[in-house]
This record gives structure tokens, C-alpha cells and sequence, in this order.
């Protein structure tokens, strides 16, 4: 009998899992909590809602190294994108996928061999049984705040609620954390606030606008009129705006099936952050790791699961599944990195790849390589030149195996 699949999310990841699992002739189901597909790309003038996208946001990845396998973003756009522009692709790659819109997922849990999967729709309660769950909700989602609660006598947001630069005119803005939330903020305040602080251990650009002053420190607390550093320097400032990243979340799943540990940082337990190592056939988790090329890593992430649900490749024993955890805590030790960082594979991405496309026994796209080697260019001219690298655009040459800089 046909497997029947279920999705949750309908965002990039989600998309992909529906579009390959059909591909393999399996049946699925999409269910997303909203009223369209996108997930994160999807920008909303409101606040507190799923998606944490901004006004103006441009992509920090080019298109070329974005798009899932042949299906190219339009010609004309230029390498980095804005978030319309994703967000139209997206839409042109989920046609025809069957998703139930404005369903939320309430449930999951494990009865007779299968997943009774129960989602609420307005009012109406519905409940199916599925052979094989996709976990693909995001993780930009739900805010790390550590400065929730506070005494400042400004305005405090995380950057999950932040919009657009202009509601910030004449503004003195601390931004707290320079990862990509944190610089794109502070480059985007730079047009309209008066002064912005950049406080963070990774602040430390070489040319930023003057009106942003950079503190490479971590903050200590939030005080009533500012910040407080480690070093016990007091930044003021009227308004706040915390980008210290997000938390993954699946309120759908018991404690006994999934933990979700060190902060909110690691899930577990997981074998190559995809496959559930107690259901290595029939649960997974497509895009859980941080700092990646996105799209086309959830593809290799989806067709690794699928060959484990369709016994296209072998499943390691289960102590290789569970030992994962311990071993790639260790590993991510040596290279210096924190157990919060467990899904941080940044320039190990490559090998990663490699890896998960050996053990699902399908064949590597040659053009990953172009992928790697422009990924790797960006990550010089991201360090260098942080204002400017997004004026980039490639050139593929007609085999798609090499590109060239065409304008900076
Ligand atoms: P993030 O990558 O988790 O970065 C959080 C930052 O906050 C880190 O630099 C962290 O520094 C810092 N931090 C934490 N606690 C701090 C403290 N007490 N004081 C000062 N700094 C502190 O989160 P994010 O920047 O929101 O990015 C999340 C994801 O969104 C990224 O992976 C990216 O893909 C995506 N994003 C993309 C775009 C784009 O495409 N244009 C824009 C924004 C976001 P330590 O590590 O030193 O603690």
C-alpha cells in the first residue's frame, strides 16, 4: 500500500519534502498553520506572528546559490534577492502540492506503527494516521530574549518584531548580538536612527557608517536607561533591539518523543540533524542546522530521509543512531564550539553534504561544487566589505560550473 506522508510547514523545507516525497509516488499531506506557503519569507506588517521578516530584508546568500535543483530562480533578478522575490519562488515551486492551509498542527504521536497526526482548523478537530511525519515548521520563530524582563525605560523589541528603519528616525538604538539579524538592523538604522551601538563579541567590522559605533562585548544586563557590558560600561540609549537568535520549538511532539535541550539549542535525539534516531524510517526534521545554503541542503536533507522511509538505503544500527548525539558534541568541542552551537555547520556543510549523500545512497549535484566555491568567495567579501557585498552579482558559465563576478 502507498505510504501516506505528512509535512508540517509549508516553508521552503516543508515544500521540498512534499515535492520529492510525490516524486517517489508516495501520498502526502501538507498542513500549515497559515493561509500561504513560505513560511519565514513571508513578510507581514504585524508583529507576533510566525514569520520574523523585515522590510527590505535581501537575502544574504545569491540566488545561485539558493535554488533548489533545476529549478532556477528567473534570470533577470539580480544574485541577492529581496524577500518578494523568494517569496514568489517559493509560491511557483509549490504548485500543485496538496496543502491544507490554516490548519495547525496539534499533535503527534506514536499509535500501532503509525504517526495520528491531529491539527484544529478554525473550530473543527481532524485526525489522520501517517506512515511518515517531515517536521518542518522553522526555527525563526520563537525569540531568545534574554532580556524579557527588564527595567529599561525605553522601547525593547527582538528582532523577530522588528519591521522597518523608519519607524526608528532620530532614534538612539543599541542593537544587542551581531550575527546576520543584528548587522542587517544596524546597516538598515543606519539610514534613519541617529546613533546605533552595535554590541556584540562579533563586532568587529572593518568599515561600518558613522553613525554605527561598534562594542565588542557581550551585554551583561539591561538597565533602566541602557545596557551594561561585561566590562561594566554603561551604554544609553532609547530603544533596544535584542537580536540574539531563536529557539527551536515543536509543540506538537511529547517530551517522550523529542527533548529539546541546552537552551533550547539542541534537538534530540537526532542522527545527522534529520533523522529520529528511536524512528530513523518515518520521522524527520528537514532544516534544522544553522549557518547553511539553505535550499538545496533541505533537498539533500529530504532525499537522505526518503531513502530511509522507502528502504532505498540501508539504516545504521541503532547504536550508530544514538551515539550520533555524543559524538557530534565532542566533535563540535574541537572545533571550539560551544554544545548550544550542535547544529552549526557553517563551512562543514560541504562534507556534510558529502556524507548524508553517501549514507542515502543518491547521487551528489555536480553544481554543489559552483554552490561551495561561490559560498566561499561571499564568506571573504561578507568580512570585508559588509555594506557593499550584496551588489554582487554571478555570471554562471553554460555548464553552470564555474561563475564569473560580473559587477561589484
Ligand atoms: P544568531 O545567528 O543566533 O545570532 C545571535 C547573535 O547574538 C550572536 O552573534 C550572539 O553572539 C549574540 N548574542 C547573544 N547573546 C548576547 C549578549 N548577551 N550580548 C551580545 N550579543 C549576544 O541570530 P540571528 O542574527 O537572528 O540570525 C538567525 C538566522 O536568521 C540566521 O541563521 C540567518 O540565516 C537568518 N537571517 C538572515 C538574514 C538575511 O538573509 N538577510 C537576515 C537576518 C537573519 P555569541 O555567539 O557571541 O553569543
Amino acid at each position: 500500500m502507498t505510504k501516506r506522508v505528512c509535512v508540517i510547514g509549508a516553508g521552503a523545507a516543508g515544500l521540498a519534502a512534499a515535492k520529492y516525497s510525490l516524486a517517489q509516488g508516495l501520498e502526502v499531506e501538507v498542513f500549515e498553520q497559515t493561509n500561504s506557503v513560505g513560511g519565514t519569507w513571508v513578510y507581514s506588517e504585524q508583529t507576533g506572528c510566525h514569520s520574523s521578516m523585515y522590510q527590505n530584508l535581501k537575502t544574504n546568500l545569491p540566488k545561485e546559490v539558493m535554488q533548489f535543483r533545476d529549478v532556477p530562480f528567473r534570470s533577470e533578478l539580480p544574485s541577492f534577492l529581496t524577500h518578494e522575490d523568494v517569496l514568489e519562488y517559493l509560491q511557483e515551486f509549490s504548485r500543485g502540492l496538496p496543502i491544507n492551509f490554516n490548519q495547525t498542527v496539534e499533535s503527534v504521536e506514536r499509535i500501532d506503527n503509525m504517526w495520528k497526526v491531529t491539527t484544529h482548523h478554525g473550530t473543527g478537530i481532524n485526525e489522520q494516521l501517517f506512515d511518515i511525519v517531515f517536521v518542518c515548521n522553522g526555527h525563526y520563530f520563537e525569540p531568545n530574549n534574554p532580556y524579557k524582563d527588564n527595567d529599561f525605560q525605553g522601547t525593547l523589541i527582538h528582532s523577530h518584531d522588528y519591521r522597518r528603519a523608519k519607524d526608528y528616525i532620530d532614534k538612539e538604538v543599541i542593537v544587542i548580538g551581531a550575527g546576520p539579524s543584528g548587522i542587517d538592523i544596524a546597516l538598515q538604522l543606519s539610514d534613519t536612527a541617529r546613533k546605533i551601538t552595535l554590541i556584540s563579541r562579533k563586532a568587529t567590522y572593518p568599515t561600518l557608517p558613522e553613525n554605527i559605533t561598534q562594542i565588542s562585548q557581550h551585554v551583561k544586563k539591561v538597565v533602566e536607561n541602557g545596557c551594561e557590558t561585561d566590562d561594566g560600561t554603561v551604554i544609553t540609549a532609547d530603544t533596544i533591539i535584542v537580536c540574539t537568535g531563536y529557539f527551536y520549538r515543536y509543540p506538537f511532539l511529547n517530551d517522550e518523543i523529542l527533548q529539546v535541550k541546552e537552551n533550547n539549542q539542541l534537538v534530540s535525539p537526532i542522527f545527522e540533524h534529520v533523522v529520529h534516531a528511536d524512528y530513523p524510517d518515518s520521522l524527520f526534521f528537514i532544516g534544522l542546522n544553522l549557518v547553511t545554503i539553505t535550499f538545496p541542503l533541505f533537498e539533500y536533507q529530504v532525499k537522505m530521509a526518503l531513502a530511509f522511509a522507502t528502504g532505498k538505503a540501508p539504516i545504521p544500527d541503532r547504536q550508530v543512531l544514538i551515539d550520533y548525539e555524543r559524538n557530534q558534541i565532542e566533535h563540535q568541542k574541537s572545533r571550539g564550539l560551544e554544545t548550544r552551537f550542535y547544529h552549526l555547520l557553517q563551512n562543514e556543510q560541504w562534507e556534510y553534504l558529502r556524507r548524508i549523500a553517501k549514507i542515502g545512497g543518491f547521487e551528489e549535484w555536480p553544481y554543489m561544487k559552483t554552490i561551495e566555491n561561490i559560498t566561499q568567495y561571499l564568506h571573504e567579501q561578507r568580512k570585508s566589505n559588509v555594506i557593499g557585498y550584496k551588489n554582487i552579482n554571478f555570471k554562471l558559465s553554460d555548464d553552470g560550473m564555474d561563475y564569473e563576478v560580473v559587477r561589484c
